[in-house]
């Protein structure tokens, strides 16, 4: 018999959870706006609002922490992760960020001004947000079976090569400051871009003469996924596939958050010393000096580990295995999924899962709140709420995919815990045809409302 996996790690410290009863959950969730954002951590027992920040590192990042340098410039936890950088990726050049936006806003800075487009694949809500704030405009170009749950594509977050070619036609190239491949995307469901896809985006943007930046945040999920799905990939390691992933761009933004799996960090890498010494004074301006960019020595230490840890395929198929296991079981229970699953998160399908609940009265954000009630497990709305209004008319946008987002923190909890919140579901499921009414916006925000917005039920 061929043995299956398991996790390449034991637990050493744990963390109480706290359970409670519904009528408990039914106050705190009034009490928070109908905003699972406004929870305390002390109210939810599964949280899975975001694989950001939440994993759980390991002794040896933890040992890294104790032997951080603390020096303002040229700290030797600077150039361990300048060291990593550089035999992962291939890039000589980055600075470190406090986190993946703070990064964008360094690298925006330099090149993005009012009028602009950046066409990508469904851009992460931060970087559209970074991008409309400059008055640009982010175009999506992700191929349109990413848009059906369905439907099987082992690459749904490829970008529509003819899409982007109609934009580089369509704009001067002094318009087009660069183009953004999410690997993974995130905002279609934590789906991976292939190598076919990175190349042949990479050879378009040369032809047109625009920069191409990866946002990184899930490089090494995407990764494991070209080894396991794409002809040609079978058996090889992880950190070669990276590496050629990365030989197609120009530079990457990255939450360290994510694949380098620490609780704050990010950074900013590039190849070419002349984008460098563009962006090096916003980061200065903006996150501190060129050696340690709004984080502490031990953090970037931390971070120079964990891009080593989330490099190793035993990890990485564990993790994504749970992913899977969740995913499975909800389909057991006849649950709409995103299919393939994701590497990061599953994401349920509320407009098939909650079909009696008016668009315009947020029927993800209706599931992740029922959900919460049942069980006290804690999702995210990716849906209207998301999706902000459109800037010009101020009406709501309704994008192709309401779904809730179940975010799966890196070796944090067990397949018992994925267990529980599958069973959480199904009850849900089971009653799903009397839920008929959703909740109304009493307070918003321009940008980014999802994080603040106030509810109240409909
Ligand atoms: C998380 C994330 C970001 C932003 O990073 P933060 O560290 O949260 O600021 C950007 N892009 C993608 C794809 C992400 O997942």
């Amino acid at each position: 018999m061929e043995l299956p996996y398991a996790e390449p790690y034991k637990i050493k410290v744990v963390e109480p959870l706290y359970r409670s009863t519904r009528e408990q959950r039914e106050q705190w969730i009034a009490e928070a706006g109908y905003n699972l954002f406004n929870l305390r951590s002390d109210q939810v027992f599964v949280d899975l609002l975001t694989d950001s920040g939440t994993g759980a590192m390991s002794h040896h990042q933890w040992s890294e922490i104790m032997l951080g340098d603390e020096s303002y410039a040229g700290s030797l936890s600077y150039y361990k992760m300048k060291d990593v950088i550089n035999t992962l990726f291939g890039m000589p050049y980055f600075v470190p960020t406090h986190q993946g936006r703070a990064a964008e806003n360094v690298l925006f800075s330099a090149l993005i001004k009012e009028g602009d487009v950046v066409p990508g694949n469904s851009h992460f809500d931060t970087t559209k947000g970074h991008i409309e704030f400059r008055r640009a405009n982010a175009i999506d170009c992700t191929i349109d079976e990413a848009s059906d749950t369905t439907l099987y594509h082992p690459f749904k977050g490829n970008i529509d090569l003819q899409k982007l070619e109609d934009v580089f036609k369509t704009y001067p190239k002094e318009q087009i400051p660069l183009c953004i491949i999410t690997v993974t995307c995130n905002t279609s469901g934590g789906q991976p871009v292939s190598m076919q896809n990175i190349r042949e985006v990479s050879e378009l943007c040369k032809k047109y003469d625009i920069p191409v930046f990866f946002d990184a945040a899930r490089f090494a999920e995407n990764a494991y996924f070209i080894r396991i799905r794409e002809e040609g990939y079978a058996g090889k390691d992880i950190r070669e596939i990276v590496k050629e992933m990365y030989s197609h761009v120009d530079g990457a933004t990255m939450s360290s958050k994510k694949d380098a799996i620490v609780n704050i960090g990010g950074f900013l890498a590039c190849r070419d010393k002349e984008v460098f010494e563009k962006i090096r004074m916003y980061c200065i301006l903006y996150e501190g000096y060129l050696t340690y960019g709004g984080l502490a020595g031990r953090d970037l230490a931390a971070v120079a580990q964990g891009l080593m840890d989330g490099t190793e395929f035993d990890y990485l198929e564990a993790r994504i295995a749970q992913v899977a296991y969740l995913g499975n079981k909800l389909k057991e229970h006849g649950i709409p999924c995103q299919e393939p699953f994701g590497g990061h998160a599953i994401f349920v399908d509320a407009k098939k899962f909650l079909p009696n609940v008016p668009k315009e009265e947020y029927q993800a954000q209706t599931l992740a709140i029922e959900l919460y009630l049942e069980g006290g497990v804690r999702g995210v709305e990716i849906g209207t709420l998301l999706a902000d209004r459109d800037p010009k008319t101020r009406e709501n946008r309704y994008p192709a995919l309401e779904l809730l987002r179940l975010a799966i923190p890196r070796r944090v909890y067990t397949n018992n815990h994925m267990d529980y919140v599958a069973a959480c579901l199904g009850n849900i499921y089971q009653k799903r045809d009397q839920i008929t009414k959703g909740y109304r916006i009493v307070n918003e925000v321009p940008i980014m409302r999802h994080f603040t917005v106030e509810l109240e039920k409909a």
